[in-house]
């Protein structure tokens, strides 16, 4: 084995602390149909600015998913930006469609927006841009930023950091996890956050109704010659099931883990009328590049999209893209 030392911090841009200081009534959004991440990294900033005196706001378009519905705070999370803030801030989100309804460009389009994420297919969108594709979760973002800027993080903020990494990680499972995430992962655990109990409540914990719909759509499970393996979930499976939250619940990670496969998608129906596209990939297989030519986006390991149009009609379009770069991805 090679040792390799990774190093213990991720650079912050050093205007950024001036930037956030300056605000005085701050709103963080997070993206339309969010994860883990999304709501870690929101209300860990929310906390650590608030820690600061600021007043700041989370706001998201959609509710907190089952995963950590369990937060406290999540029911404080606005679905409409107040019209008095005076700083803009974007986490865990790549472009600026994905604010969704909230961000009302004619109302907050001149105020300043810092975009801070980490996803290699970001746009660039905000006044200020700190991308740091490195960063296993926007969470750790927040802490190397807490860090930089000698801020404090309480035990709270250090909770939804956790909460946040071990969710964009899957429980440290992605093959970006290294000795300065488990750095990261320590400090926070010495924090105070419940590590034990984010994995019980975030990962040992579904609904039942997640259950029956995951054993609807695999009977539906289909594989491909080219190392492709994907199934899809309609709105009857999820009227039938009772799972009507936007959330496979990781159903596209498990099929993605059949062995000798390179790329798994769920196709999900939205209203007949669009379908949200998920994917995941073996390490070596980008499927962020597909994603984003779909008008999605993501990282190489787990990428996504939605597109107008019935399932019989996006699956074939979208699989033929997945072949094609399946096929120059890996030869043959
Ligand atoms: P998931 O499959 O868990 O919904 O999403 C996996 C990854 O793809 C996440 O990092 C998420 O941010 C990104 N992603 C999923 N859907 C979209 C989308 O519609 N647009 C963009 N830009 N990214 C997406
Ligand atoms: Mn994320």
């Amino acid at each position: 084995m090679s040792h390799t030392h990774v190093s213990d911090t991720l650079p912050v841009p050093p205007e950024l602390k001036e930037i956030l200081e300056d605000g005085e009534n701050i709103a963080v959004i997070t993206h339309v149909a969010p994860d883990g991440d999304a709501i870690g990294s929101m209300l860990g900033l929310v906390h650590l600015l608030r820690e600061r005196g600021k007043v700041a706001t989370p706001v998201c378009q959609d509710p907190a998913p089952y995963q950590v519905n369990w937060l406290p705070g999540v029911h404080e999370i606005q679905h409409v930006i107040p019209p008095d803030v005076d700083l803009l801030v974007s986490i865990d989100l790549s472009d600026v469609d994905r604010m969704g309804e909230p961000y009302d460009r004619e109302a907050f389009g001149h105020l300043t927006l810092v975009n801070i994420d980490h996803h290699a297919t970001n746009t660039l969108f905000g006044t200020v841009n700190w991308v740091e594709p490195r960063a296993v979760a926007a969470c750790e973002m927040v802490y190397h930023m807490a860090q930089a800027f000698d801020w404090p993080m309480s035990t709270r903020v250090a909770t939804y950091v956790l909460t946040g990494l071990l969710t964009d990680t899957r429980g440290l499972r992605t093959a970006n996890v290294n000795a300065r995430v488990l750095r990261v992962v320590t400090h926070l655990v010495e924090l105070g956050a419940p590590i034990g109990e984010i994995t019980e409540l975030t990962f040992n914990r579904k609904p039942l109704s997640l259950i029956k719909l995951w054993a609807l759509a695999l009977p539906h499970l289909h594989v491909e010659p080219e190392g492709i393996i994907w199934t899809v979930i309609t709105e009857a499976m999820r009227r039938e099931s009772g799972h009507m939250e936007e959330n496979d619940g990781g159903l596209v990670s498990f099929i993605a883990s059949a062995e000798g496969m390179y790329v798994g998608v769920v196709f999900t129906e939205k209203e007949g009328t669009r379908v949200n596209i998920s994917l995941r990939s073996r390490p070596g297989v980008d499927v962020s590049q597909v994603a984003f030519a779909l008008g999605g986006g993501g990282h190489p390991q787990a990428a996504g999209a939605t597109v107008e149009g019935t399932l019989d009609e996006v699956i074939p379009r979208v699989l033929q893209l997945l072949r094609e770069s399946v096929r120059q991805q890996v030869g043959g």
